[in-house]
């Protein structure tokens, strides 16, 4: 018995006090072991992959640590994933000689995720029931807790290295975990790192095969940097066996690499479960010397939209772990993976120093200019598979456009649009190669969705013309587009601000006698516009007539100079305070316009005023904002509309 005992309820997350032995699990690690123990997964033999995987990052952490804290590396001098087999006792191990676990880790690393793909997991399980996630698991990677698939209980022996007392975590997956010192004769099998013993569930004796075992090693584990060995006794000696090649993946040539190698390794080194869209092999040679092995993911990792902005991007020098989430690319390349291994930054380097050395500074500028133009290959070659690309990581990307000048125009060359013609993603050269005659400047309207934007009136007169406009839906285009120059020597220019002239632009049918009867109600609409300015004083900055408009009676749009109405908005938005006060266009041709005009002839009238606050209010709909006064909006319109039932 062990005194002190006291048992956390299960499902709640545990906080540890110095004597407590008995742990309950974090809930949602409790939600997640139950659908491990319960379900029966195809791809169970993961497992392997996922504790080898942990070895593997353990050995990595030590051999970074132990550069400057070189008495860690007490005992054995090479790192290794030891595998042996228990036949009577129906056990499993894995060890590996790598960081080790305090008692405090062991409780936080092993009774919480961290992991966000882990939750993902969790949410994509509970919607399907039963066995319809079976062949999802592989997917998510659930980490150190897919052990219980083929474990009934486990053990996990580990030293922390330099660290004199070991600890023992045991759990059979249920409601919580144990967690003692490790007698004397236990401590003395782990003089470094980590043994995770699973007592194989009756299913699951298969994994006590060394030949079972050299398989899943082999198709899952082959590219780990340290050696794998199966350790058997013959005769009373220990005999080790290598199951992988144990060289770094990214020192290896291409033509020696699998398609499934670069796979297992993308998911090892990027902590994904899909399979990379795009792959960047190569080794740099000259001033500096590195070897690059990046990947683009297929599908959009979870933390992409991190605020941190952190890269995942692997940095070793002369094959030792330096830093996971080194800046090593700019933050616009932060979905990308993989691994840049230097030969020249010295290894002593802290990760603080990184961001000031020069080595790093190179290597930095270098990748970044070969990524956009592997990019834009792509693009080139295989236009399906990188719109799909664009599609995950297009709005990541154009956050370039404003951050990194230098390469604004290489990035412009792969960005891609939606625009006002048809659902194609455009290329800005697409769509300077459609300008039509007398159109100067490449037009975009910004708004907050696609729909939306499709919707609004102030396309209309463009699209009477023929003339393209770039839809940009992605917060970040508000920004970069007020920065940017111009393409190919055409300014961008927003269909929201200013007056626009589209007069140079012919329109693509003129309906006769239209031109008579603008100048016959000319003089009434402009008299219009002028009762209106008066009575929006406090709303609008002015009222036009507008050459946007084709359909629709009116708009908003912002003044010249100024920020256009998108930008507008968010800044509004952000600051709390009203903006700029727009402009209202109107349409002279419109009847609702012409009607305004009528009844705005002769003495005030409540008929008027109800009307224009309708037309102010549905231009401001428009933009999707809500009308100024919800609830007077219904009651002008329920007039009208039962003014017309009668
Ligand atoms: P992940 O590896 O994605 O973080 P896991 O559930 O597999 O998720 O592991 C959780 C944490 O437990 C790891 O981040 C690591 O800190 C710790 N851990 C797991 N296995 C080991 C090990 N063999 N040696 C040292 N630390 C480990």
């Amino acid at each position: 018995m062990t005194k002190n005992k006291t048992a956390d309820k299960p499902g709640k997350a545990s906080r540890a006090r110095a004597g407590d032995t008995r742990f309950g699990f974090q809930a949602e690690v409790a939600r997640l072991l139950q659908i491990m123990v319960h379900s029966v997964y195809s791809e169970r033999e993961i497992f392997l992959r996922e504790l080898i995987s942990n070895g593997a990052d353990a050995c990595d952490r030590l051999r970074y640590q132990a550069i400057t804290s070189p008495e860690l590396l007490t005992g054995d001098a090479e790192y290794s994933i030891t595998l042996s087999v228990d036949a009577e006792a129906k056990t499993l191990s894995i060890a590996d000689n790598g960081i080790g676990m305090s008692r405090a880790e062991l409780i936080d690393n092993l009774g919480t995720i961290a992991r966000s793909g882990t939750k993902a997991f969790l949410d994509a399980a509970e919607k399907k029931s039963g066995g319809d996630s079976l062949s999802a698991i592989g997917q998510f990677g659930v980490g150190f807790y897919s052990c219980f698939m083929v474990a009934d209980r486990v053990e996990v022996l580990s030293r922390k290295a330099g660290s004199k007392s070991v600890h023992m975590w045991r759990s059979d997956g249920a409601t919580g975990f144990e967690l003692d010192k490790a007698s004397r004769a236990q401590a003395d099998t782990v003089p470094r790192g980590t043994v995770v013993t699973l007592h194989l569930k009756s299913d699951a004796r298969d994994y006590l095969d060394e030949q079972e075992l050299a398989r899943i090693v082999r198709r899952y584990s082959d590219h780990i940097a340290f050696r794998i060995d199966f350790l058997s006794l013959k005769d009373g000696k220990e005999e080790r066996r290598q199951l992988n090649s144990a060289s770094a993946l990214w020192t290896r040539a291409r033509k020696d690499i699998t398609e499934d190698q670069y796979k297992e390794f993308y998911r090892h080194a990027g902590g994904l479960f899909d399979a990379p869209a795009l792959t960047i092999h190569y080794k740099a040679e000259g001033r500096h010397e590195y070897h690059v092995l990046l990947f683009v993911p297929a599908v959009a990792p979870f933390d992409l939209h991190d605020p941190s902005g952190k890269g995942r991007v692997r940095l070793y020098v002369r094959r030792v772990f330096i830093t996971g989430d080194a800046d090593i690319l700019p933050a616009y390349l932060r979905f990308m993976r993989g691994v840049i291994d230097s030969e020249d930054i010295p290894l002593n380097i802290s990760r603080e120093m990184l961001q000031n050395n020069p080595v790093a500074a190179a290597i930095r500028k270098a990748v970044t200019n070969r990524v956009l133009s592997e990019l834009k290959t792509l693009a080139e070659k295989d236009k399906d598979k990188f719109e799909d690309l664009w599609s995950n990581f297009g709005a990541v990307l154009k956050e370039g456009l404003y951050e990194d000048m230098e390469r604004r125009d290489a990035l412009f060359e792969i960005a891609r649009f939606r625009t006002s013609n048809g659902d194609a993603w455009r290329a800005l050269s697409d769509y300077v190669a459609g300008l039509k005659p007398g159109q100067t400047a490449i037009y975009y309207l910004a708004g907050e969705s696609l729909e939306q934007l499709r919707g609004s009136p102030q396309l209309e007169g463009f699209a009477a013309r023929g003339v393209e406009v770039l839809l940009l839906s992605d917060a970040v285009d508000n920004f970069w587009v007020t920065t940017a120059l111009g393409f190919d020597g055409k300014p961008f220019q927003s269909i929201t601000q200013g007056e626009t002239d589209l007069s140079a632009i012919p329109l693509l049918e003129t309906k006769e006698g239209e031109k008579g009867a603008d100048e016959k109600i000319a003089l009434e609409i402009a008299a219009l516009a002028g009762k209106l300015k008066t009575l929006f004083a406090d709303e609008l900055s002015d009222v036009r007539l507008s050459v946007r408009l084709v359909g629709s009676p009116a708009c908003l749009v912002a003044p010249a100079g100024g920020p256009d109405r998108g930008l507008g908005k968010i800044l509004e938005q952000q600051s709390g305070k009203g903006g700029v006060r727009p402009v209202l266009e109107i349409n002279p041709s419109h009847p609702l316009v012409q009607a305004l005009a009528e009844a705005g002839k002769g003495k005030a009238s409540a008929d008027f005023d109800d009307l224009a606050w309708l037309l102010l209010d549905q231009a401001r709909i428009l933009e999707g904002a809500p009308p100024r006064n919800p609830a007077k909006f219904a009651q002008r319109m329920n007039k009208f509309v039962l003014g017309g039932l009668k």
